[in-house]
């Protein structure tokens, strides 16, 4: 099996890191509430999904 022949440095690790994500994949905000919801989800702060009340609050 190969083995490294030297550790990766702190550079590089870095350079190769600068294309992860900074925002989570798939958040957008309500259309309703502007509040950041997970799409295809109902929306955990008004309870809408797609433009109708789904979960009502009691
Ligand atoms: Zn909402």
């Amino acid at each position: 099996m190969a083995v490294p022949a030297r550790r990766t440095s702190k550079a590089k690790k870095a350079k190769r890191r600068t294309h992860y994500k900074l925002t989570i994949a798939g958040l957008n905000p309500c259309p309703n509430c502007g509040e950041m919801k997970r799409s295809h989800h109902v929306c955990a702060n008004c309870g809408q999904y797609d433009g109708k009340e789904v979960v009502t609050e009691n």
